[in-house]
Formats: structure tokens, sequence, C-alpha cells
């Protein structure tokens, strides 16, 4: 199997992979500037404080106290979410390289000279970091978001260590615990995403020169992971040209387009495989047979074991293990519908109590859930 799908499926791994690496590296450069705060805190502390018990200090040198301290912690944090800029770019010219690449060597059928450079300029990356969001942020907006926020926990963080009295190694680890975890694994997130987003941009944008596709098939991945919004989604097609959904539409979305160069067979008798077509208010109907032939063979379908690990620093993080795999031609919907049968637990713990009763009683479909690309309130249903 060397499927279009595949190569796009293996491709989005690699990103995935570039992006976890890009993540360790942001962490290091946030653990780092730790040691940096400790070290200023216990300076300022000797500035403005006069006593080690912080309720017999005066109002006066808490509140200068506390101000320096805020200016400080945002200040230098402010230096190091921008030092994570190049490194960002760095890697997503890399990743914009690689998946021009692969544009070529799919649009071609040969392996891509140049490595898809010629695809890929300054500018591309430039027009990327300026235009493209991510839940409606741009790249800059989210770094400077976590800044604010990482800076907002240390300075909590920070005053809590003073109120309880810790030592200088309680108010290290403290601050350890409480102000950087909860933006360690936001950082893995975002830097999955960001670099997912450079990698469908450069994507379509060589595609685009290298001309003649036909359209776009959205593909999420099928497991419990995939939200019921780009589950909904799963197995449409766009043609070229008609608005879509720009990729990833939320943070942690790990959808792909797979692009074809033909049109899809439609069959009007077969409701299984729907695609859509923009400008027309229905459905069209998609032959399975045809839909193999273009280059959509099964792809995997795994159901993960959870399980919550607790971390030395008193941090948890959920840890999923395959539990099991199948290959399908089925799109998320139909998928989702015959677990119901097999697996009722799972379809609930995706869609909640309320939804996972009305699709079971066939009330409500999964696109009925969502609209505007985003899923419907309960009381909405
Ligand atoms: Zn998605």
């Amino acid at each position: 199997m060397n499927t279009i799908q595949d190569k796009i499926f293996k491709f989005a791994h690699r990103v995935e992979a570039r992006g976890n690496s890009l993540a360790d590296e942001m962490r290091r450069t946030l653990e780092g500037v730790l040691g940096e705060i400790i070290a200023q805190t216990a300076k300022l502390q000797a500035t403005y404080l006069m006593t080690e018990k912080w309720d017999k200090e005066v109002y006066k040198r808490k509140y200068a106290y506390l101000k320096a301290q805020r200016v400080n912690v945002e200040a230098l944090l402010e230096g190091t979410f921008e030092a994570m800029r190049p490194p960002v770019e760095d890697a997503a010219f890399d990743v914009m390289e690689g998946a021009a690449a692969l544009a070529e060597s799919i649009s071609t059928g040969k392996i891509a000279i140049g490595g898809g450079a010629s695809y890929v300029t300054p500018t591309m990356l430039e027009d990327w970091i300026t235009t493209q969001t991510i839940e409606g942020l741009l790249i800059n907006e989210w770094l400077q978001k976590m800044s604010t926020a990482t800076a907002d926990k240390i300075v909590i963080a920070g005053r809590e260590s003073l109120v309880l009295g810790h030592s200088a190694q309680q108010a290290a680890n403290h601050l350890r615990e409480n102000g950087i975890s909860g933006t360690v694994p936001k950082l893995y997130a975002l830097a999955r995403t960001f670099l997912l987003s450079a990698s469908n941009y450069a994507s379509e944008a060589a595609f685009e020169s290298l001309g003649g596709v036909h359209g776009w098939e959205y593909l999420a991945t099928l497991d419990g992971r995939t939200c019921p919004i780009c589950g909904a989604y799963d197995g449409k097609y766009f043609p070229h040209g008609k608005p879509r959904p720009s990729l990833p539409q939320h943070v942690n979305c790990r959808c792909v387009y797979i692009p074809h160069h033909s049109p899809p067979k439609f069959h009007p008798d077969k409701p299984e495989h729907r695609l859509y077509d923009g400008d027309t208010e229905g459905y069209l109907k998609w032959d399975i047979e045809q839909t193999t032939r273009n280059g959509i063979p099964p792809r995997p379908a795994v159901k993960h074991d959870e399980s919550t690990v607790h971390h030395r620093d008193g941090s948890t993080s959920t840890k999923y293990k395959v539990g099991s795999v199948e290959h399908t031609t089925e799109n998320y919907s139909q998928w989702l519908k015959r677990q119901l049968r097999e697996d009722p637990a799972f379809v609930r713990s995706i869609l909640g109590k309320t939804r996972f009763e009305l699709f079971k009683a066939g009330k409500i479909s999964l696109e009925k859930m969502v609209v505007d690309g985003r899923l419907k309130k309960i009381s909405e249903l």
C-alpha cells in the first residue's frame, strides 16, 4: 500500500513528531527561565522586604514588592516566548518544504527534485505567520497569550509561597509545580498544531501551482480523540476553488485534505459514502468501488485505552495506549454508528449522554450536531 492517502498520513505523523521535538525545545527554554525567575525573586525580596514573615510586612513594602515582581516576571517571560519564535519558524519552514515536496511527488508521480524547495519561499513563511489563524488567533498571538497566562500563574504561585511562608526550596518547588506545569501540555498541543497548519498551507500552495487538482477530500482520524465537529466533515468532498474549512480547525486537530486529480464517481443509489459539494444543497453519493479506485483504501480505526499518569511533580496527564485497531472504508459517522451496536460506551464517551441518546435513537445525525464549525449546545438540539 502506497497510496496518496498513506503518503499524506505518513507525512502528517512526521509533522506531529517534528511538533513534539519543537515543543521539547520550547519546554527547555521555559524551564531555563524559571531558574532565572527564582533567582531574581530572591533578589527582589531582599530589596523590598524587611522581615522573613509576609504578614509582618508593612503594606507599602508588600505593594512595592508585588508590583516589581510582576513587572520582572512579565519581562522575563516575554523575552522567553519571543525567543521561541525562531525555532517555530525554522520548524515551520522544514515542514513546508517537506509538504511541498510531497505535493510535487503526488502530482508528478516522481520524487521531487530539490525537496520541494522551489515551492517554498521566505514570503510563504511570512504569509503563513501573518495570515493563518488557529481558533481565531495568529501564531504570535498564541505565543503572547501563553506568555501572559504563564506570567499570571507564576505570579500567583509566588504570592502563595509568601503567604504560606515557604522556604526558598519550597518556594522553588511550588513555582515549578504550579507556575509552568499547566503551560507545558499546551506547548506540545500548539507546536503540533502550528506545524500542521504550516504543512497544510505549503501543501495547498504547491498543489495550487502544480495544477490539476479537481477537489479535496476531508479526512479526520478514526479514533476516540477526534471531536464530532471534525468527525462530521470526514469523507466530505470539496471541489477545488469552492469554500472549505481551513485546517487545522482547532488546537490538536489532526484532519488532512486528500487531493483528487479526477472527479470521484458519484453513485445515486449508495448513500454510504457521501461527499459534500459546496454549491448544491444536498449531499452527493459516492460509489465505494470508485472510492477505492480513486485511491481511498481502507484506513485504520483505533480505540485507545486511557490511563492517568501521576508525575513526580504532582501534575497528571492522560496516556493513550492503542487498545484495538481495525481497517475500514467507513467514514467517521458510519464508523461511530456501527460502534452504537458494538461498543455503545465508546460512543457515549465521545458524544456525552444527551447527544448519545439522540444519536442512538436516530433522532440526530453527526452533521446536525454541528453548526458553523462548532458543536451545538444541548439546548439547541
Ligand atoms: Zn480536525
